[in-house]
């Protein structure tokens, strides 16, 4: 009995290859090994990607169509094939971790010797400043580029592949046998080319054939400003070469911010801390403020108040929007905090007694006794009344 590959994909029997493609790659998430290592799951990531492989191929799909089974009557569907991968962009962080695990196993017909590369993800630290105004930086990688002498074929000089001569260049071994249900085929890889269908005969002397090679090369990594801790930037090619110099994957660089001295962030905002005597309170100041763009002159209003809170309008980081783009710039908030003095000497308590004498200042006011907003003692007998 044939196997139902549409329904193991949840796909109708009409189904355009996108849509295809489209439901194995939501099963392949569900139930990839890594994700979800159960055994029940497992089997059922093997029968998907069977499925799949099967169904995104046109002449496969044609016999399952006509009532066959490409991968005969007895077969299991284990083992992966072909990459089942090599058709998508690596879009995400996500398909990278599957771009890994996709060249697997012994397969079916001869796969490609030349894969896709891996996604690679690095860390940097960033401080608060780098992060306004984005940096260049130049980071040192140890990943695999392709191999220059043989450009990525992995032959040496004047060498060129051959076929296969134990599998005919199909990097699979058929065996048929005639049972009374009809004739039976069964498949595996063969073992001589690894199922690729051919084999090298003399290998370049650098890759041993592998068509790239480990290398530390530097890469100039171009944060945009109004990156934040946590933000991945991607760097499209610049992960590893595959095997066989298959394109190379993306670089992803993940900033690490630093904690800044003065300002705390939030979102594209700022916050900071100004303590200022009550004597500036009291008479006013305009103050220079060490901010992101340099210093700024921050005028302090006579009779500040304690937690005032300040707003320099577009003096926060750069506002990076998820399209890239920048769009404005957040607001700098300054909290005022006026300090009392202590530890009066003689003359300064004698100065300070003859400012209240003459402002009139009794030794201490009932605020909000009378009823009004926020005072202590309205607050604490309508507490009581309640
Ligand atoms: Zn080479
Ligand atoms: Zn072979």
């Amino acid at each position: 009995m044939a196997r139902d590959y549409y329904g193991t994909l949840g796909v109708r029997q009409d189904a355009t290859s996108e849509e295809i493609k489209r439901a194995y790659r939501k099963l392949a998430r569900e139930l990839h090994p890594d994700v979800n290592p159960d055994e029940a799951a497992q089997t059922r990531f093997r029968e998907v990607t069977a499925a799949y492989e099967v169904l995104s191929d046109p002449q496969k799909r044609k016999i399952v169509d006509l009532g066959g089974d490409p991968l005969g009557a007895m077969g299991g569907g284990g083992g992966g094939g072909r990459d089942p991968f090599g058709g998508f962009g690596l879009g995400d962080i996500m398909d990278a971790f599957f771009g890994a695990a996709g060249a697997g196993g012994g397969g079916r017909g001869p796969r490609s010797r030349v894969q896709p590369g891996s996604d690679a993800l690095l860390r940097i630290q960033m401080t608060l400043e780098e992060c306004a105004t984005g940096v260049t930086r130049e980071i040192a990688v140890e990943t695999a580029i392709l191999c220059d002498l043989c450009r990525g074929s992995g032959c040496a000089a004047g060498s060129v592949p051959v076929t296969c001569d134990t599998c005919g260049g199909r990097g699979e071994v058929q065996s048929v046998q005639r049972s009374f249900l009809g004739q039976v085929v069964t498949a595996r890889a063969c073992h001589t080319c690894r199922g690729l269908g051919e084999v090298i005969p003399d290998p370049c002397r650098q890759c041993q054939g592998e068509g790239r090679v480990r290398a530390r090369r530097t890469i100039a990594a171009k944060i945009p400003p109004g990156v934040a801790d946590g933000m991945r930037v991607r760097l499209s090619g610049q992960g590893e070469v595959g095997p066989g110099g298959g394109p190379a994957g993306d670089l992803y660089v993940e900033v690490e911010e630093l904690p800044h001295a003065t300002f705390e962030r939030a979102g594209a905002d700022l916050h900071c801390t100004l303590r200022v005597p009550m004597t500036t309170a009291a008479l006013g100041a305009v103050l220079p403020l060490e901010t992101l763009d340099g210093p700024v002159d921050l005028e302090l209003e006579p009779g500040t108040q304690p937690d005032t809170e300040l707003v320099m309008s577009g003096r926060g980081l750069p506002r990076l929007r998820s399209t890239g783009r920048v769009d404005g710039r957040g607001d700098l908030h300054v909290h005022v905090e006026v300090e009392i003095p202590t530890r009066l000497d003689a003359r300064q308590t004698e100065l300070l007694r003859e400012l209240a004498a003459v402002r009139g200042e009794e030794e201490h006011t009932l605020a909000g006794a009378n009823g009004r907003a926020g005072g202590l003692f309205s607050r604490l007998r309508s507490r009581h009344t309640r």
